[in-house]
C-alpha cells in the first residue's frame, strides 16, 4: 500500500466528463488500497476568465484608485479550484467513494501575504492523514491558501502544480502524481524534433532547467519544492484510459519521473535539449574596468524587474576597458535600454549595442559533471550546419548557446541528434 498525491491540470477537469474521467483515475488507486488525496485546477481557461473579470472592471472617470486590490483578486480567482474540487468530490461520491472538497484555508494551506504570488509556508498534513487512514480521499483546491490577515491568497500563475506537491511533502506521500494533457517530459518539444523520446527518468536538477527554460510542463517552483523535499513527482497523462493495463503500476506506471539524481542508475550524459524564444542581447561597449561597474549596471535593472539572464563579461586587454553582453527578454529590451541610458554617467560605457529575436538553446544532463568534451560537440554539430553562436554561458550541468531566431529549430534538432536523443 501506498500513500499517493494525485494532481489534475485545468485540461484534465475541463469539462464534466473529464471530471468523471479524473475520477475513474481516483477510483483505479483507491481500489488498489493506497491513501489518496487529490488536488485540482480550476477548469481550463476559468481562471483566465476570472482574471478578466477582475481587470475589466469598469471604472469611475477619472478614479484614481488602484486598479485593483490583490486580495478581492484572490477572492474571485480562487473560486474556479473550488468549483472543481467539489464537482469531483461529487463525482467520486456517486462512485461509491467517500471524498469530501477542502479550500485551502480549511486545512490550511498557511502562505505569506503576498497575494496574487503567495508563497506556502505551511501545512499540517496531520488530519488528511489521519483522514487518508479513515479510508477517506481529500480533494483539496489547488493554487490557493490561507494569508496571515486571515483571507484567501493564490499562489500565482500554474500554481496548483506548487500546491500538489506541498500537500504531498506535508502528508509524506510516497509519490506525487502530476496528470497533465502531455503524457511525460521529453527529451526536447516534440513539435520541433517529432524523434524526442518520453524520459523514464529525470533528475530534479535538470527539471528545474528544463522546465526554466521553457519546457512548461510544471510550475519552476513546484519543482524546486520537490527537490528540496525529495518529493518523487511523476508527470502522467489524464486522457488515457484509466483502466488500460500498467496505468496502476506502482513503481512503472506510464509517464516521466521527476526523482533524485541517486535513484538514476544509467545516466546519460545529456538528458534534454531546451530552448527559450525571444531573447534579446545587449552589449556594453568600452565599460571602465573597476570594481563596482558591474553593480553598477544590474542593480538598477535588477530595480526595474529585468530579468537578466546570460551575462558574459570580457578579460579586458590592457586592464582599462571591458566589455559587457547580456541577454534579457525581448519584451524588456526597450526598457532595459532605457535604465541604461539614464545611469550612463554612472557606469561609464561606450556605447550599448542591442539584437533581439535571439533564441537560447540549452544543452542539460547532470552525467556533463563527469565528462570532458560535452560543449565541444555542440559547437562542433552547430558549426557544421553554418549556426553561429553569439554568446555561450555554461554551468556544471548545462550549456546555453545563443543563435539567431531563425535557426532555433535546426539548433535543437541538430543537438538532439549529435548527443543521440534521437529515438530509433
Ligand atoms: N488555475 C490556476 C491557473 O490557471 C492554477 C493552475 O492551474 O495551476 O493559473
Ligand atoms: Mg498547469
Amino acid at each position: 500500500m501506498a500513500r499517493i498525491v494525485m494532481k489534475f491540470g485545468g485540461t484534465s477537469v475541463a469539462d464534466l466528463n473529464r471530471i468523471h474521467n479524473v475520477a475513474r483515475h481516483v477510483k483505479r488507486e483507491v481500489d488498489a488500497g493506497h491513501e489518496v488525496a487529490v488536488v485540482v485546477s480550476a477548469m481550463s481557461g476559468k481562471t483566465n476568465e476570472l482574471v478578466g473579470w477582475v481587470e475589466n472592471m469598469p471604472k469611475v472617470a477619472g478614479s484614481n484608485a488602484p486598479f485593483y486590490d490583490a486580495r478581492e483578486y484572490d477572492a474571485v480567482v480562487a473560486s474556479g479550484e473550488q468549483v472543481t474540487s467539489g464537482l469531483l468530490a461529487i463525482a467520486l461520491q456517486s462512485m461509491g467513494i467517500n471524498a469530501r472538497s477542502w479550500q485551502g484555508w480549511q486545512l490550511p494551506v498557511k502562505t505569506d501575504n503576498a497575494h496574487g504570488a503567495a508563497r506556502i509556508l505551511d501545512i499540517d498534513g496531520a488530519d488528511i492523514i489521519r483522514r487518508m487512514g479513515e479510508g477517506q480521499v481529500a480533494v483539496v483546491a489547488g493554487f490557493q491558501g490561507l494569508g496571515p490577515d486571515n483571507r484567501v491568497a493564490t499562489l500565482g500563475r500554474g500554481g496548483s502544480d506548487t500546491s500538489a506537491v506541498a500537500i504531498a511533502a506535508a502528508v509524506k506521500a510516497d509519490r506525487c502524481d502530476i496528470y497533465t494533457d502531455v503524457d511525460g517530459v521529453y527529451t526536447t518539444d516534440p513539435r520541433i524534433e517529432p524523434k524526442a523520446r518520453r524520459l523514464k527518468k529525470i533528475a530534479f536538477e535538470e527539471m528545474l532547467e528544463m522546465a526554466s527554460l521553457g519546457a512548461k510542463v510544471l510550475q519552476v517552483r513546484s519543482v524546486e519544492l520537490a527537490m528540496v523535499h525529495k518529493v518523487r513527482t511523476f508527470v502522467r497523462s489524464s486522457f488515457e484510459d484509466p483502466d488500460a493495463p500498467g496505468m496502476g503500476d506502482l513503481l512503472n506506471p506510464p509517464g516521466t519521473l521527476i526523482c533524485d539524481e541517486d535513484e538514476i542508475v544509467e545516466q546519460e550524459v545529456v538528458t534534454g535539449i531546451a530552448y527559450a524564444k525571444d531573447e534579446a542581447q545587449i552589449s556594453l561597449r568600452r565599460l571602465a574596468d573597476r570594481p563596482g561597474v558591474s553593480a553598477a549596471i544590474f542593480g538598477p535593472l535588477a530595480e526595474a524587474h529585468i530579468n537578466v539572464d546570460m551575462i558574459v563579461q570580457n578579460i579586458s586587454e590592457d586592464g582599462s576597458k571591458t566589455d559587457m553582453t547580456f541577454t534579457v527578454p525581448s519584451g524588456d529590451v526597450n526598457k532595459a535600454l532605457r535604465v541604461l541610458s539614464e545611469n550612463k554617467e554612472k557606469i561609464g560605457y561606450d556605447v550599448a549595442q542591442s539584437e533581439s529575436g535571439l533564441v537560447k538553446v540549452s544543452v542539460i544532463g547532470i552525467g556533463m559533471r563527469s565528462h570532458a568534451g560535452v560543449a565541444a560537440s555542440a559547437f562542433r554539430a552547430l558549426a557544421e550546419k553554418g549556426i553561429n553562436i553569439k554568446a555561450i554561458t555554461t554551468s556544471e550541468i548545462k550549456i546555453s548557446i545563443l543563435i539567431d531566431g531563425p535557426y532555433a529549430e535546426l539548433a535543437v534538432r541538430t543537438l538532439h541528434s549529435a548527443y543521440g536523443l534521437d529515438k530509433s
